[in-house]
Parts: C-alpha cells; structure tokens; sequence
C-alpha cells in the first residue's frame, strides 16, 4: 500500500532546521530552499510509485550532503598543507594585500584603464604596468596577455608564422596542463626545427641550422625537470650573440621567471628577467603566478621594436588581460620597487618563514587539540617536512619544513584526507603511508585557526564512543 503523502515533511521543517539553515549564509537562501525541494520531490515521486517515505533522519541527511556537494562545487577557499607554494590545482600565487588593494579599488568603479589623462584620448592599457616591468627587468618595453603560454603563443605567431623556430632537443618541454613546445610552435603555423641532442647542444647546431627561412632562435626553461651530467645547452647570451649576428630574433621562454634573486630565500640562483634581458635575449616570455608571486598573466619584456610589433598583432586583443589583473599585477610590481616590502608578497613570506618558527605552529596547533585528542582514536603530531615551490618551478628545490602528521588507528591515511576534504574549509594535506601530513610553510599563517577547527572536528568525530 502506497504511504500516505502527507507523511513526507514540509519545506520549512528542513529549512528551519539549524544544519540546513547554516547553509544559507555560504549558498544563499533560495539555493538551500531548492536543494530541500530536491530530496522532497524524489520522496514524493518514490511514494508514487509506492516507496516507503524515508523517516525524517535521513531526508536531513540526504539535503545535507547535497548541499555539501553544491559547496564544494563552489569557487571557495581552502587549506593548502601539500608544502607546494605554487600549486596550480590551487590557483599558484596567492595575492598581496596590497594587490588585492588595488583591485578592489579600481575593480569597483571607472578607471583611466585606456585613457589618456594629459591628451583627453585614448591610451593603451598596458602604459603603467609596462614601466614598473621596464623598471625592475630593465628592458626597454613590456606587453602583458593572459598567461604564459599565450605569450609564447603570441611572440611565435607574431615572428614566426611560415617560418622556421631553432630549438634545441634538450628544450622541447612539456608543462602541465597540455602545454607542449612542439604543438604550440606548430599551432602558431611555426616550423619547428630541432638541434642538437637530447642532452647536448651546441652554438654551431644553431649556426648549421640557420636557413633564409629562419625567424628566430628560441631557448625555453626546462621548468619541471632537469637534465644532469653530460650535458650541454648553449647558454642565453651566446644565442643571443649569435642571432644577432644571424639577423634572427632570440627568445627566451623563461616560464617561472623570477624578478629577484631567490638565493636570499635559501633556495638555489634562478636566472632573473633582467639577467635574461641583459645577456641580449629579444624577448623573454614569463609567467605573472610563478615565483613573481602575482595575478595568472603573461609577461613579455623586450626592446622597443619587437614589443611594438607585438602590441600590432590582432591576437593581443583576444589575448589582453582585464582591468583586475593589472590593477593586481601593478600592486604586486609596486612591492618590488620597495624591497622593504618584498615580503608583504605570499609567496616570499612562505620562502622566508624558518623551520623553527614553523615547528612553533605546529607545537601550538597540537597544544590547541590537546583536550579534543584525548582519548580519541586520532593522533596527531608535530613533524618534519620537504616542502617545493612547485608550479612547474625550481623542480630539485626541497626546502626543509615542518607540520603536521595526523594518523589513527582505526582509520587509513586515505580515509582521514577524504575527511579533511570534506571539511570546511576542505584541508588538503598529504599522504604518506599511514598518515596525513599537514605541512605549514604553505598554510597561510591566517588560517591556523580553522585548521584547528577542522582537526577538532576530526578528532570529535573519530571518537571511539558517542561519536557518529
Ligand atoms: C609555466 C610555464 C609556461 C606556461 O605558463 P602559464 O602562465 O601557466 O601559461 C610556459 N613556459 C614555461 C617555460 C613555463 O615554465
């Protein structure tokens, strides 16, 4: 017999009810009214078709997990314990106070974004950011697009189109997300011409390749990977002698690109744009989220003539970057002409925090859950970690760290990370072993406190008894 309709709840037994209502500020009312709908239309339609009507319980339930999987398909923040500062999986760099600042400033009304103030006419959006980056890399101008990759898309459309690209087989990179040299220079409608071998190139392969058809020698960063031991690449200022000598453009593909030097943070020289700029490379193409630590952008510093010439091709429309990232990227580049302020950027205060005040963290968040830990089946403890810049950045940089482990003895190290993914904020940690390690250096200081709540939660849950 087919269970009475009016046994299922009304809408406002579920939104009324203070887990469900607790959604309502994260999702917004109307979006919490419509999952509750949701769980009550499949009862009624089960009932129809002479289902029992499930007991109050688990309706909550069922609106409950929906609408944690509405959150979690949500833009939100989370809690990045992986100790990889630049996670593209988590958007890279996150941003200074002060880039967000100007965003939030400019973002909110009328700009001169491509208006010349002095003439009363049109200007280009790319004048002010372009001086800060002239500044700081010393080249002679600056073009910024979308990403890296669109700028390497851009200078090889721009130069190259019908034309031959000499590029050593030791450089013909992948980066993640489907960035391959090859397939981006054939795209462009560029001839890729190989050189040398995978672990040896040298100037005279570039001489003996050179044709009339050549437009340019290219290098490009091996960004995630190393090649050690017997190896040669011909180095950035001797291609750059040679181009010009050649009368071809050298480009370099720097990717990560750095516009300090990273050894004041203890990790390893990385060539820097003005380096790169000073050996006689063209152009230099780098990313803005990288070790610049900015807003996703594509950066192209060169001389005068070529940047001009770019700034002409009909792509940079398609690829130009809105008014929030150079507001972002401008206060972002506004720290590095103040060196005082370098550390105001995420990413240089993550490289610059010691092991020992890291493992500090980690005492006083262990100390916090001393009283929810006891007698709980979880057990979490301070511990040493390795954490990476990461991004496709600096691939054998292994910066010591420190953090978190969190295990149980009931529970595997997997179920434990699905649980801190679940949380709110999600926790992302990793798995070694039995354990789940939370490594502080990239756990913006800010968040330690919902860390502790997360973990709090964890250890309440995992209890042995009176727990769910
Ligand atoms: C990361 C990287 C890119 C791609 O940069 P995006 O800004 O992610 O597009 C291109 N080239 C090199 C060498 C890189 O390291």
């Amino acid at each position: 017999m087919n269970a009475p309709l009016r046994d299922i709840p009304p809408v406002h037994r579920l939104t009324t009810d203070p887990a469900v209502s607790a959604y309502e500020g994260l999702l917004g009312r109307a979006n919490v009214r419509v999952a509750v709908q949701a769980v009550l239309d499949r009862a009624r339609e089960g009932a129809a078709k002479g289902a029992e009507i499930p007991p109050f319980e688990r309706l909550r339930g069922e609106v409950l997990e929906r609408l944690a999987d509405d959150r979690r398909a949500d833009l939100i923040s989370v809690v990045n314990g992986t100790g990889v500062l630049l996670h593209t999986n988590f958007g890279r760099a996150p941003l200074a106070a002060n880039a967000l600042a100007n965003a939030v400033q400019l973002g909110g009304g009328y700009t001169n974004l491509e208006f010349d103030l002095a003439e009363g006419k049109r200007g280009s959006r790319y004048d002010r950011v372009s001086l800060q980056l002239c500044e700081l890399s010393g080249a002679q101008g600056a073009l910024v697009v979308n990403n890296c990759a669109a700028a390497v898309l851009l200078v090889l459309d721009t130069f190259a189109r019908d034309r031959d690209v000499v590029v050593s087989r030791g450089q013909l990179i992948e980066i993640g997300g489907g960035f391959r040299l090859p397939d981006v220079l054939r795209r462009s409608g560029a001839r890729l011409v190989e050189v040398g071998t995978t672990n040896k190139t040298y100037a005279r392969d570039f001489r003996e390749a050179w044709s009339e058809r050549t437009a340019m020698f290219m290098r490009s960063h091996p960004s995630n990977y190393r090649i050690e031991g017997f190896t040669a690449e011909v180095d950035a200022k001797t291609l750059a002698a040679l181009a010009k000598e050649l009368d071809v453009i050298a480009f370099e593909d720097l990717g990560s690109g750095a516009f300090v030097d990273l050894e004041q943070f203890g990790i390893a020289h990385e060539p820097t744009v003005a380096e790169e700029i000073a050996t006689g490379m063209d152009l230099v193409a780098v990313s803005g989220d990288k070790l610049l630590g900015g807003p996703q952008c594509g950066i192209i510093c060169g001389n005068t003539e070529h940047i001009e010439t770019l700034k002409r091709n009909p792509l940079v429309r398609a690829l130009r970057v809105d008014k929030l990232t150079l507001a972002a990227l401008s206060g972002t580049l506004a720290l590095y002409l103040e060196p005082s302020r370098l550390l105001e950027i995420p990413l240089f205060a993550m490289l610059h925090a010691g092991v020992a005040e890291l493992r500090e963290r980690a005492g006083r968040i262990c100390a916090a859950l001393a009283d929810a830990g006891s007698g709980g089946a979880i057990r979490i403890a301070p511990c040493e970690t390795v954490a990476t810049t990461g991004g496709g950045t600096l691939p054998l940089a292994s910066i010591p760290s420190a953090g978190i482990s969190i295990s149980s003895s009931d529970r595997s190290a997997d179920e434990i990370a699905a649980s801190l993914r679940s949380a709110s904020p999600p926790v992302i940690g990793r798995t070694e072993d039995t354990a789940v390690r939370i490594d502080l250096r990239s756990v913006l200081p800010g968040q330690d406190a919902e860390l502790i709540e997360v973990l709090r939660s964890l250890t309440i849950e995992t209890k042995p008894q009176g727990g769910r």
